[in-house]
């Protein structure tokens, strides 16, 4: 995962892996970021240089806590907590929190380093961080959920707050447990300090829009992306990976817009509906009951559901990875080509593997990273810390048509920072670009802090 870094980040990345030792989630995404640095690796100016990227590349702080809970068979329970405070150069930290199984130090440090370029790129007040768990949520009972959030909150308050750090979802966190877990924060703290946590309930300074964010956002970009070269998402067909949150409104939004979603994936396995994915069934079995796509199928004569294989086996020309990171490799990308595939955006942080975006990228398939497209999410976070501010909420409508300028605006510092840098069409070198250069900047600001 090392060719092709220009000879002056080679060192700096060497001495990322050997100061990160096993990270390898967080050596892909320093790698992603380093590989796109190339057309300023020569510069004499700071931002390439080893006093910013060594700065960028080591967190502010970093949080490991223990965390006890009581299961419903009175058991004793111990998961490990994790915040990441990334970088604060452009605001407090912000980011989600995520609780799976698979959480530890190297997935928190991807995200959290993720994010700050992310959130430079939406143009708001905002620094990057991310936190989570190891705790599995699957199978738990409400009230294991509950008393998790709260010993979970009962280390984190002392970290968090709305001028400091701004937890909110990620996988595994959605508005059951940000409503345990701001409830914890308001007893403890004694404290109706609604910014400090966002993906909030509507009743209780929540945002409009919050929930669809990340999906709408990402097929908002797609859509945008798709423009560019003069086409449009009518009558395609579209591929969705995962079933969750950022799954579930990229599937409302593509069909807005025209096109058909013809499969979604979960842990069991993918659905292939050809008469296109029935949204409102699949929001009853995932948001209200909570169970697997066997149910989707069980309940839809045109579905059928597939426990082996890879859903990018299923033809398509847009492909929209919305589940988690590493979920589409070489392997995968080669059989989307295959079958013609025309853009790829990634709703999920980092689902394409290096290998995969070098395949998409050498045939020419329109390809936009996560932190680029899938920023809607984290960007109506921010909106909704803007009328927790001002003590206002907005309607819906309005909310959405910022979130659309927004992901307009990012769209276009892509494709403008791609060509002004020599690299037309290339979102990745325009998303990294433009993301790192205002962070190195106000570090630089800054001073050496
Ligand atoms: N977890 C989301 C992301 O990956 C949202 C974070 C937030 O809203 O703070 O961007």
């Amino acid at each position: 995962m090392t060719e092709g870094l220009h000879p002056n980040l080679q060192p700096m990345f060497d001495a990322v892996l050997e100061r990160n030792r096993g990270e390898t989630e967080f050596h892909q995404a320093v790698y992603e970021v380093m590989l796109s640095l190339t057309p300023i690796a020569g510069q004499r100016d700071a931002y390439a240089q080893w006093s910013i990227l060594k700065r960028i590349c080591e967190p502010e702080r970093q949080i490991i806590f223990r965390v006890p809970w009581v299961d419903d068979q009175g058991r004793v329970e111990i998961n490990r907590g994790y915040r990441v405070e990334f970088n604060s150069a452009l605001g407090p930290y912000k980011g989600g929190l995520r609780f799976h199984p698979s959480v530890n130090l190297s997935i928190i440090k991807f995200l959290g380093f993720e994010q700050t370029f992310k959130n430079s790129l939406t143009g708001m007040p905002i620094g990057g961080g991310k936190g989570g768990s190891d705790f599995d949520p699957k199978g738990r009972s409400d009230l294991e959920i509950m008393r998790f959030c709260q010993s979970f909150m009962t280390e984190l308050y002392r970290h968090i707050g709305e001028y400091t750090d701004v937890p909110a979802g990620d996988i595994g966190v959605g508005g059951r447990e940000l409503g345990y877990l701001f409830g914890q924060y308001k007893r403890i703290t004694n404290r109706w300090e609604s910014g400090v946590l966002t993906g909030k309930g509507l009743t209780w300074g929540g945002s409009q829009v919050r929930t669809e964010a990340t999906g709408y956002g990402t097929v908002f970009f797609a859509r945008d992306m798709l423009a560019e070269v003069g086409e449009s998402f009518e009558d395609r067909r579209v591929v969705v990976s995962g079933a969750g949150n950022v799954a579930i409104y990229a599937v409302e939004k593509v069909h807005q817009l025209g096109g058909r979603v013809i499969a979604v994936s979960d842990s069991s396995g993918y659905v292939v509906d050809e008469a296109g994915i029935d949204l409102e069934l699949l929001k009853d079995v995932k948001e209200v009951r909570r169970e697997r796509l066997s149910a989707y199928a069980a309940q839809r004569t045109s579905a059928r559901l597939v426990t082996d294989g890879s859903i990018w086996d299923v033809p398509c020309d847009v492909a929209l990875p919305c589940a988690t990171q590493n979920e589409l490799p070489e392997s995968g990308a080669k059989a989307l080509l295959a079958n013609g595939v025309r853009l790829v955006a990634e709703g999920a942080n980092m689902p394409c593997t290096p290998e995969a975006i070098a395949i998409f990228q050498g045939a020419r398939v329109l390809y936009a990273p996560g932190k680029a497209s899938n920023a809607g999410g984290v960007a109506t976070s921010a909106l909704e810390m803007q009328q927790n501010a001002s003590r206002d909420s907005w309607g819906f409508e309005e909310t959405e048509a910022k979130l659309e300028e927004i992901m307009g605006e990012i769209h276009r510092t892509c494709v403008d920072t791609a060509e002004q840098y020599g690299s037309p069409g290339d979102y990745v070198v325009g998303a990294n670009l433009a993301g790192y250069i205002k962070v190195a900047d106000a570090m630089v600001a800054q001073g050496v802090i």
